[in-house]
């Protein structure tokens, strides 16, 4: 018989097992913290944090299953079982010939750039991720991000707003400014508002490289979330199974980067895939130099068990509901009481458009700062800003300061961490700081270190 009343809560698809205390504050003790920490959040001590969503990265909780694969690991030098677990897993999912384990995500790129890569090279990409951007970089190579247009409107929503442009793409491999040893797309798309990749674009996007004869990579990070919306949202995928939407991404491509801290749902790890044997030794070499043996590439064996089985749970589909659906209640709460968000809401995080929130703060007084600070003081909560702190830059004529694009607050969800009752602490905590948005203010930057300024910038309050 059908249910003749069907219930709508999503709920977590699991119970907790061990539990992990978190330290109330009061805001007397926060206001000294986040001054003794230069009102930069970087600088707090975790211990000091409620809800921490400074990053979904390596952040997550791992599972009964999991946490007994970290007792199977097997610690051999060489050929371990785990080993073989994991590139089993990795060939299941991703389908290519050679899979290099590595520390993380950045390890991977590392390799594979330095690599393929030599000074005035371009990679193109729907939006590098910063590691990404910076490991190009530095081999002298051209990083050139080629975001679809409606990426640009941030209040209006659409469904594949992460999506390369395609036009973009074709004019940049048929006229190239320097020769391009591969392309990119970045799935979901990070930098990008954490917004989804549809699979007729990455399909597109695969069939212009090989007309283009450039080999096509996916950045797979966040993969099964990417696989979850295409199932959602793309006509003719609402009844396969993520694994087989998986499997059809990476079909058209020819190999990937991923962190396994993300999608791979384990604390550490991450892998180089690809179909090109002949690359794949050379990157193997270098692996042997710089992170270990190719069966574990800096990974203990206990870590390569972890993420082969995270990368099946990754796929499981209650997982995946109720994933979104939390990112998408938190993103929805704040935004229908009038808190301006990128929309529509990404799947590993809620970005705040700082900027319009408070307009009587300029970008260069940095909003993103001011509402970080204020959503500790207001209830322990730690984001992120991604704004003129993280991208903006100094004029190389005038040396002025110059905005970045955007002035945007991440709130990034770690995976199986909190709790219903947690998101809906942070949309209070939201609406409250919202409620007196007028009186904020904004900061100026006393002490900056040469490179990725973010991390140990410290503030003062303006005024
Ligand atoms: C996190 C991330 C990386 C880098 O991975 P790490 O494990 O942090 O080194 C690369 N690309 C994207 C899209 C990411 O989100």
């Amino acid at each position: 018989m059908r249910n003749p009343r069907p219930i709508h809560t999503v709920i977590e698809p699991f119970r907790i097992k061990s539990v992990e205390p978190i330290r109330m504050t009061t805001r007397d003790e926060r206001e000294e913290h986040i001054r003794e920490a230069g009102y930069n959040v970087f600088r707090l001590q975790a211990r000091d944090v409620l809800i921490d969503l400074l990053t979904d990265s390596g952040t997550g909780a791992m599972s009964a299953e999991q946490w007994a694969g970290v007792m199977r690991g097997d610690e051999s030098y060489a050929g371990s079982d785990s080993y073989h677990r994991f590139k089993e897993a990795v060939q299941d999912i991703f389908g290519f010939r050679n899979v290099i384990p590595t520390h993380q995500g950045r390890a991977a790129e590392r390799i594979l750039f330095s690599t393929v890569c030599r000074a005035g090279d371009v990679i193109p990409n729907n939006t590098h991720f910063d590691t990404t951007r910076a490991n190009i970089e530095f081999t002298g190579a051209e990083a050139r991000d080629l975001p679809c247009a409606e990426a640009a409107d941030l209040g209006t929503p659409g469904p594949f707003k992460g999506n390369i442009d395609l036009e973009g793409l074709e004019r940049v491999l048929a006229h190239p400014s320097g020769r391009i040893p591969l392309a990119m797309i970045t799935i979901t798309n990070n930098s990008g508002g954490g917004q989804p990749v549809s699979m007729a674009n990455i399909r597109a996007a695969s069939e212009i490289c090989r007309a283009h004869g450039v080999p096509f990579y996916i950045d797979a990070c966040r993969f099964a979330e990417n696989a979850y919306f295409i199932q959602q949202r793309e006509d003719g995928y609402e009844d396969t199974p993520l694994i087989d939407i998986a499997r059809e991404m990476f079909s058209y491509a020819d190999g990937a980067t991923m962190s396994a801290k993300k999608d791979g749902m384990a604390n550490i790890g991450g892998f180089l895939a690809t179909n090109d044997d002949g690359l794949a030794a050379q990157e193997r070499d270098l692996l042997i130099l710089t992170e270990g043996f190719p069966t574990y590439g800096g990974l203990a064996g206990r870590d390569l068990e972890a993420v082969a089985i995270g990368l099946y749970e990754a796929l499981e589909p209650d997982y995946q509901k109720y994933r979104i659906a939390s990112t998408a209640y938190l993103g929805d709460h704040i935004s229908a009481a009038g808190v301006p968000i990128v929309q529509p809401p990404g799947g590993h995080a809620v970005y705040i458009d700082a900027a319009a929130m408070c307009p009587q703060i300029a970008p260069l007084e940095l909003p993103g700062i001011s509402l970080t600070v204020e959503l500790y003081l207001e209830a322990g909560i730690r984001g992120v800003e991604i704004g003129s702190v993280m991208f903006g830059h100094k004029d190389e004529d005038t040396g002025e300061p110059v905005a970045a694009r955007s002035e945007l607050v991440r709130l990034a969800i770690p995976r199986r961490v909190y709790t219903q009752s947690h998101v809906d602490y942070v949309v209070e905590a939201i609406l409250n700081v919202y409620d007196r948005r007028a009186a904020m203010r904004g900061y100026e930057i006393t002490y900056e270190p040469p490179f990725l300024r973010h991390f140990t910038a410290e503030f003062e309050p303006l005024g």
